[in-house]
């Protein structure tokens, strides 16, 4: 089968041939049939210190994806060949306290598709049953393999109430995007989106967001003053993972507002605790990927409402063998979703 892998320790993936994988008794072989770009995927293609200190070579990636099953191993009872899938890919371990606990999404011993084990820039892949979400059939493949980055939005947003309040949503990548268009759905007052490239600016103004900040513009921490009238947003999610961002962003917070950090830092972050936090008394969330199932659940429901439409966050396609064009776009940070059709 034709496979996107990272093969050498340096900038750059290597597109070629690979057998079709073989599958365990708890896994699932699925076609793949969409697969989208993830950040953790640039990260592995440029091959920075994030890719070098967890990853083993050679490794296929790409864990965004959605697949027709093909195949499934002999303790699989729940899916069946030609069922439709999408791929949650923190793979818990089932055992631990976490997972014994509903909180497989922050199991002690997680691995991730894609990134501990091989993913799905391919036309084949392994998918372990457990992380086998069910494709309701009026979702399409494309749309499936961005519920995965979808559900962090929703996840996100999970935290807090939005309805009647004020929102503001650090980072308009797609995440950022989908947490907005949450936020909105939630019957927030506004929301307001904060990036540094029109690009992004001008898609989450597509997609519903009422205000959007251009940080290379104007200063965010006065705008947010003018706008709330010195008030302060009473939902602020942070989704930049830049270092200076978090500390603007617990600035704009209200006394009593909730934080939301999502949003990724190289390294520990100086914070003013006592004057943006503890004076405050904020609620600060911390959230990583999506709880299962009841994140997928939620994200679902919103996509089969009819009242979002999440096709216009994906604006860009790509065949797998134009891996390089691909990438090197989405390391622009000027798009939305990129999607590969192996
Ligand atoms: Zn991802
Ligand atoms: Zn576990």
């Amino acid at each position: 089968m034709k496979a996107l892998i990272k093969d050498k320790p340096a900038r750059g993936a290597t597109f070629t041939d690979l057998p079709t994988p073989q599958i365990g008794d708890n896994d699932i072989l699925v076609r793949v049939c969409a697969a989208a770009i993830c950040g953790t995927d640039i990260h592995i293609y440029q091959w920075n210190e994030y890719a070098a200190s967890r990853i083993k070579l050679p490794l296929l990636f790409g864990h965004e994806y959605a697949a027709e099953v093909v195949e499934v191993g002999k303790n699989v009872t729940n899916f069946k060949k030609g069922d439709r899938v999408a791929a949650e890919t923190h793979v818990p371990c089932g055992h631990c306290y976490q997972c014994a606990t509903g909180l497989q999404h922050i199991c002690e011993d997680m691995k991730i598709l894609g990134v501990h084990m091989d993913g799905a820039f391919s036309e084949y892949a392994i998918l372990p049953a457990v992380c086998a979400w069910k494709l309701d059939p009026s979702i399409s493949y494309e749309i499936g393999a961005t519920m995965e980055p979808f559900g962090i939005g929703v996840h996100a947003m999970s935290k807090t109430k939005p309805a009647g309040q004020k929102v503001i949503v650090f980072g308009c990548g797609p995440i950022g995007i989908y947490a907005q268009m949450v936020a909105k759905l939630s019957g927030a007052e506004y929301v307001i989106g904060v990036d540094i490239t029109k690009e992004r600016l001008d898609l989450a103004r597509t997609m519903g967001t009422d205000i959007v900040l251009n940080a290379k513009e104007v200063d965010v921490v006065d705008e947010v003053d003018g706008i709330t009238k010195g008030f302060g947003m009473d939902i602020v999610v942070e989704l930049t993972g830049n270092k200076a961002v978090v500390n603007d962003a617990t600035k704009t917070l209200r006394r009593g507002g909730d934080i939301v950090l999502v949003g990724l830092y190289a390294g520990a972050v100086e914070l003013d605790l006592v004057n943006n936090v503890i004076y405050k008394e904020a609620n600060v969330y911390g959230v990583t990927g999506r709880i299962m199932w009841d994140t997928w659940w939620a994200a679902q429901s919103m996509i089969l409402s009819g009242k979002m439409d999440l096709n216009p966050v994906i604006t860009h396609h790509f065949d797998l063998k134009d891996y390089d064009e691909a990438l090197q776009l989405a390391e622009s940070a000027r798009t939305g979703k990129i999607v590969f059709k192996p």
